[in-house]
């Protein structure tokens, strides 16, 4: 096993859509440590994952793990076939198709997994969305007050309407919600976007970005009182002594205090992070490290720290950092669905 140079509460493995959300619920306690380690990097400012059309640039692009398919001959599989998943900050949902769909509650039902029936997983969708189409605001199966903005397509190809029109004159029902679980889901109509004033929202923006841009609360408080004081010394100044020579100069100095604390004070909104929670980009965690030997016959070995791969520290081989990390708590795997034993990995 190799020494662990550091410890945290949570490690968080992969910063993709999962990541990102639990990134920001375990470090909403100031006393909590949290590590997300993600091997892509933050997509903020990238015109390929912001515009929804350029999607299929995506593809095979720096943003997509680009993993092939095996050949099965079971299910008839041709070679190579591209599967997508995003390696970013926001994960698949930075290179999805942004649809926002729930599926059905009939199977969240038949499932029968305590905490996930339909009920339990609408008040969570609820909390998550942002509706932004007005008539589905007062719905009861939406919410217009989450993080996540969902919105309708902002561009619709004549086409698109041509094809639902043309297709509830065959008799196919009219959905204008596909997330209306009393209305039924089955039939034709267009599907509302993850975007906000057509831009994806990812769950690095949405869930990750809020997380580190934190205000600090302490710093606010300290700084408006002290304004506080200060402007009522300067009226007390110039109303008593409106004849003293000065009163310009007071007037500036005042104008000029408030300008630098305006500044101070959005500066410590948009850019004070919260303390206890980490993001590291560009590694690549290669190991779980266990309290036991699997082999030990021992049937909970605990997971206890990762070791990862810096990919940023060179090319590979020996220029590469291998970092090994522990969690006082408990390590996450939010890798994906294909998987962190799965995603390349050339030195496990
Ligand atoms: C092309 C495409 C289109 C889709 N379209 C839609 C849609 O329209 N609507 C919809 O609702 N859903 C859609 N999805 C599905 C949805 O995006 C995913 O279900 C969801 O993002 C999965 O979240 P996740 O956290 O499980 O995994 P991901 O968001 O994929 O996150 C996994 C993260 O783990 C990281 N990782 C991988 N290996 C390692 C490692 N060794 N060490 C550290 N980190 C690692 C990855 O880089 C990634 O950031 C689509 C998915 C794809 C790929």
């Amino acid at each position: 096993m190799l020494a662990a140079d550091e410890e945290f509460d949570y490690v968080i493995v992969g910063g993709g859509t999962a990541g990102c959300v639990l990134a920001n619920r375990l470090s909403a306690n100031e006393r909590t440590r949290v590590l997300l380690l993600e091997p892509g990097q933050s997509a903020r400012g990238a015109l390929k994952v912001t515009v929804p059309v350029a999607l299929v640039k995506l593809f095979n692009s720096e943003w997509d793990w680009s993993f092939k398919a095996h050949p099965r001959a079971e299910s008839n599989l041709r070679a190579n076939i591209h599967l997508a998943r995003g390696r970013a900050l926001g994960g698949s949902s930075a290179t999805n198709a942004l649809l926002y769909h729930r599926g059905t509650a009939e199977d969240f039902d038949a499932w029968a997994c305590d905490g996930w029936g339909s009920a339990e997983m609408l008040r969570a969708f609820k909390r998550v969305e942002g509706q932004r189409r007005r008539t589905l605001r007062s719905s009861p199966f939406h919410s217009s007050s989450g993080p996540v903005s969902v919105e309708d397509a902002r561009y619709t190809n004549s086409l698109s309407t041509r094809f639902v029109e043309a297709a509830v004159a065959q008799g196919h029902a009219r959905r204008d919600d596909f997330n209306d679980w009393a209305e039924g889901q089955d039939g034709v109509g267009k599907f509302q976007l993850q975007t906000r004033r057509g831009r994806r929202v990812h769950a690095a923006a949405s869930h990750l970005r809020p997380a580190l841009r934190r205000p600090n609360l302490e710093v606010r408080t300290y700084y408006l009182l002290l304004t506080t004081y200060y402007l009522l010394l300067t009226t007390y100044y110039l109303l008593l002594t409106p004849t003293q020579p000065g009163g310009t100069y007071y007037l500036l100095l005042t104008t000029y205090y408030l300008l630098l604390t305006t500044y101070y004070l959005l500066l410590t909104t948009y850019y004070l992070r919260r303390p206890n929670l980490e993001v590291r980009t560009s590694v690549r965690v290669t190991r779980v490290l266990l309290d036991e030997p699997h082999d030990s016959g021992k049937a909970a070995a605990r997971a206890v720290g990762v070791a990862y791969v810096d990919e940023a520290a060179g090319g590979g081989g020996d220029a590469e950092r291998r970092v090994a990390l522990r969690a006082g708590g408990e390590v996450v795997l939010c890798a994906g669905a294909v998987g962190i034993f799965s995603s390349p990995n050339p030195n496990p």
